[in-house]
This record gives C-alpha cells, sequence and structure tokens, in this order.
C-alpha cells in the first residue's frame, strides 16, 4: 500500500526543545478548510518510505537530530508503528501532527508528543489562544500549547 512523503526536512518549531526530522506523508482525506498543504492530499504524491529509506533518512541526518515528527500517515497505523519503532530504537523522540482528534492507541503508544485538531483559520494554530488544537506530551498527559505562544508557530499541517 502507497505510504508517500514530501520531502523531509530538519524543523525546529514543531516539536519545542527538539531538532526534528520532518516526514510529511501524502494521503490526507480530513480536508480541513483553509489547508495550506493541499499538497498532502493526493497520496500519489512524494516518494515512497518504507524501513529502508526511513532508515537511509535517519542515517543521513544522525547526531543531528533528536526526534522524529510525522505530518500525518496515522491512516496506515501499521506502516507508521514500524517507522516509529526504527526511531525509538535509536534513541530518538517521537511526535505525529494530525488533523483527527484521536488516534489509535496503538500508534500514541510509540509517541512522545502529538498535535490533534483540523485547521480553523478562525480559531488559529498552536499560538492562538483560542485553537482547537492541542500539542501534548504524551507521556505525562500535560498539554504543551503554552510553549508555542511566543514562537509564532501558525502549522495547520497534518
Ligand atoms: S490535516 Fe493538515 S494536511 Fe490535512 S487537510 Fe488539515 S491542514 Fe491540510
Amino acid at each position: 500500500m502507497i505510504f508517500n512523503t514530501l520531502l523531509p526536512s530538519i524543523v525546529f518549531q514543531e516539536v519545542p526543545g527538539e531538532i526534528s526530522l520532518c516526514f510529511s506523508i501524502t494521503g490526507c482525506d480530513i480536508g480541513c478548510n483553509g489547508c495550506h498543504s493541499t499538497e498532502l492530499w493526493k497520496k500519489e504524491n512524494g516518494t515512497f518510505l518504507n524501513e529502508e529509506t526511513f532508515e537511509y533518512w535517519l542515517n543521513k541526518y544522525q547526531n543531528l537530530i533528536s526526534c522524529v515528527v510525522f505530518f500525518g500517515g496515522e491512516w496506515q497505523p501499521s506502516q507508521l508503528i514500524s517507522l516509529l519503532c526504527i526511531a525509538q530504537s535509536r534513541g530518538l523522540k517521537t511526535c505525529l501532527y494530525t488533523g483527527r482528534k484521536y488516534i489509535d492507541l496503538s500508534i500514541s503508544h510509540h509517541l512522545d508528543f502529538l498535535k490533534t485538531g483540523k485547521w480553523d483559520a478562525a480559531l488559529g494554530g498552536l499560538d492562538s489562544d483560542t485553537t482547537n488544537q492541542v500539542f501534548m506530551n504524551v507521556k505525562t498527559g500535560e498539554t504543551l500549547n503554552h510553549l508555542f505562544n511566543s514562537q509564532g508557530v501558525q502549522h495547520a499541517a497534518a
């Protein structure tokens, strides 16, 4: 089954305090109004991300990154979990950005951080006091939205 990613990139703001390698998985079917990552809607976009290519990217950035973040991919839990397990086995933290309100427990067991909630321009992103989105530490259950308030992050993707 297709599990494609756009070209991974290093990001600094999506997971506060971490340097993350970010994989944007295509095939998002949530359809948020005003989505500014519509290239993620079509599952054929990007290139196939399997265990081998994932390890390639981790090797390329080893010693530079402390975390791996996925924008989407929860629609294929088994594939996502297998990659999360690889990241964890290397001592990396893991994060998922999803537009859904809830995800499978089988996925969250492999996450350190989770951002939930659709993009709603009227409510704003994680840096907005009125946002519907939640960024949390999965291990402690603590909501960490306050860490985004001064960063100006308006991340809508997944
Ligand atoms: S979840 Fe993210 S990528 Fe998907 S439609 Fe919403 S904003 Fe766009």
